[in-house]
């Protein structure tokens, strides 16, 4: 399997630091609000390395904070006069919905910043000790031109650094390297910690390189993110911890590229800003937006307009009529030797995509493949009753990455198939009344029945 690193930029096979072992660190959400579609674009590009790496049998250990101190909830907590810990439960919990429904696979540990404030209070006074850090007035900054390697990660000129040029802010500009703030002296009206270096609290790099560390040790295979994270979030991370430590902090880099809404970075300012809860309850199909916003290269732009919504609903009804198919057609007798052709072609380009730097549109295009072939041979009755089952295992074994599959349950089927054929008995003798009752009844339930010339075929709205 190769990936693509950030540090070299170049695709590297991957190997791990212990045998069968993965350690993985994925920068979670700062929990001031509603993460956007845009984080969701980065997370689930996580959730496709999750899940493939678990399908190719590794042991994963796999870690996300969640961010519940900065300036921005802290200022939000105070003005609706809620405790940080309240004002931050409200928004982490959002997350995991917001996770479920896209069907994330939850990671191994949501470590919370403000639970690790000793672990973080520690590591800068080793840093103080070693020369990196440096108290002026009541903060801790990190010395960057102590760093030899500072820069390496996103290509910032070492030579360029600027000595004593401080910034305190979490959400400071992007273009210069400055000394940054590990430790922010106590404000009036903000939380703060007790620390031998006066009463504070941490700045946001921090957390990332205690929290890694402290539960994956050091190195870790995998530390992933949004490329708006390479600088000065992950070099910063890089210096402290391998300042820290002496030793190198992470083995592959791993970031996605951002999503656009109809060709322009997506802002509140602009009126396209969009979290995965208004979508659905605009009556987005969660599965679709699943869909959507991983079906592109995680290193390419993705663009999030009507097209690729229209795009992702096509994709996933086709699954889904296939499914459908699958469970209400009579299929003859025995086995296709074509069918198997078929399936052994798509789990072979399947894996060999997604062990090319998760080419995730490889992937799918070997599962839509897969369905054309099948479906033209369904039409030509050459897929046997004993081949339904090697199919539907086919496309599950596939959905342990993609999960967007809706499979029919066989006992709601039975119950479906029996109503169809009292419904049948009813137009038989007439009774037209009954007959349309079951159709509404079975409507209720998001279920249409389609009447054609070889019987009636039903399938989820
Ligand atoms: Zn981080």
């Amino acid at each position: 399997m190769r990936l693509f690193n950030t540090k070299g930029l170049k695709l590297e096979e991957f190997t791990t630091n212990q045998p069968g072992k993965v350690t993985m660190y994925c920068c979670g959400p700062t929990v001031h609000d509603r993460a956007h579609i845009g984080n969701f674009r980065t997370f689930l590009f996580e959730d496709v390395l999750y899940r493939y790496l678990k399908y190719k049998q590794f042991d994963i250990t796999f870690v996300m904070n969640i961010t519940d101190v900065d300036d921005k909830t802290i200022l939000k907590a105070r003005k609706q006069k809620l405790s940080l810990r309240e004002y931050t439960n409200i928004y982490t919990q959002a997350f995991f919905d917001d996770r479920d429904t896209l069907r994330i696979h939850p990671a191994s540990l949501y470590p919370r910043a403000t639970d690790h404030i000793p672990e973080m209070i520690d590591m800068i006074q080793v840093l103080l000790e070693k020369g990196y850090a440096y108290k002026s007035h009541d903060s801790v900054y990190f010395r960057i031109t102590a760093f030899q390697d500072y820069g390496k990660l996103s290509g910032i000129d070492h030579q360029a650094l600027i000595d004593g040029y401080r910034v305190d802010s979490d959400d400071y500009t992007k273009e210069s390297p400055k000394d940054f703030v590990l430790w922010k002296g106590r404000r009036e009206d903000e939380d703060y910690w007790d620390a031998p270096f006066g009463q504070g609290r941490p700045g946001w790099h921090l957390e990332c390189s205690v929290m890694s560390t402290k539960y994956l040790g050091i190195p870790i295979d995998i530390h992933a993110g949004g490329v708006d994270l390479i600088f000065p979030h992950h070099e910063n991370e890089i210096a402290q911890s391998e300042a820290a430590f002496g030793k190198s902090f992470v083995r592959y880099w791993l970031h996605s590229a951002h999503l656009q809404v109809e060709g322009e970075k997506m802002a509140k300012s602009k009126g396209n800003f969009f979290t995965v809860r208004e979508l659905v309850d605009d009556g987005h199909d969660p599965l679709m937006l699943r869909y959507m916003l991983m079906s592109v290269h995680y290193r390419k732009q993705l663009n999030f307009n009507d097209d690729s919504l229209m795009q992702a609903k096509g994709a996933l009804s086709r699954l889904k009529d296939f499914l459908y198919r699958l469970q209400r057609e009579t299929f003859s007798e025995g086995r296709s030797p074509e069918v198997e052709n078929i399936l052994v072609r798509a789990k072979k380009t399947f894996e060999e995509s997604l062990d090319d730097d998760l080419n995730i549109s490889g992937a799918f295009g070997a599962l839509f493949e897969m369905i054309y072939g099948l479906n033209k041979l369904a039409d030509k009755k050459e897929v046997g009753a004993g081949d339904v089952p090697m199919i539907e295992a086919a496309v599950r074994n596939m959905d342990q990455i993609f999960a967007i599959a809706s499979f029919p349950e066989t006992n709601i089927n039975q119950e479906i198939e029996s109503l169809i054929e009292e419904r049948n008995a009813a137009r038989r003798r007439k009774d037209f009344k009954t007959a349309d009752e079951i159709r509404t009844h079975l409507l209720a339930q998001g279920i249409v029945l389609e009447d054609t010339t070889s019987g009636t075929h039903w399938k989820k709205q």
